[in-house]
């Protein structure tokens, strides 16, 4: 039984924080603001609107590079939940509330709203 244990364990490793940790390393190398190597958001491209994605990838480059308030400008949820993206990998038990989808895609949707208002202080939430 402690093998399998075992076995289970070095497969999430290999599956989960193999492809993880070299993301990180490539997001690290490559700017995303200035390669091609990460297509844009689709939702930009046709829309023309922020989705609650828009400016995560160049967020993480930034957080990489201990630049915290270049990521806040980038995508400021990136930064308020990655803690809380950790906790639940870590504890995958929190994950298992089954009110937890729902606050989540209300959060992404309600923020994708707010950083699409062309006012104060809500432009604050869209990249720049
Ligand atoms: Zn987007």
């Amino acid at each position: 039984l402690k093998a399998s244990a075992a076995v289970i364990a070095g497969v999430k490793i290999v599956t989960v924080a193999v492809p993880v940790l070299g993301g990180l390393v490539v997001l690290y190398f490559a700017d995303p603001s200035q390669c091609r190597l990460f297509p844009p958001c689709p939702i930009h491209v046709a829309t023309g609107l922020y989705c609650s994605g828009c400016g995560a990838t160049r967020a993480l480059h930034c957080l990489l590079h201990g630049d915290v308030s270049g990521a806040m400008a980038k995508n400021p949820l990136v930064v308020v939940a990655l803690p809380f993206i950790v906790l639940l990998c870590l504890r995958p038990s929190l994950a298992q509330k089954p009110a937890l989808p729902i606050v989540i895609l209300a959060i992404l949707l309600a923020y994708a709203v707010l950083r699409n208002i062309p006012l104060y202080p809500f432009v604050l939430l869209a990249p720049h």
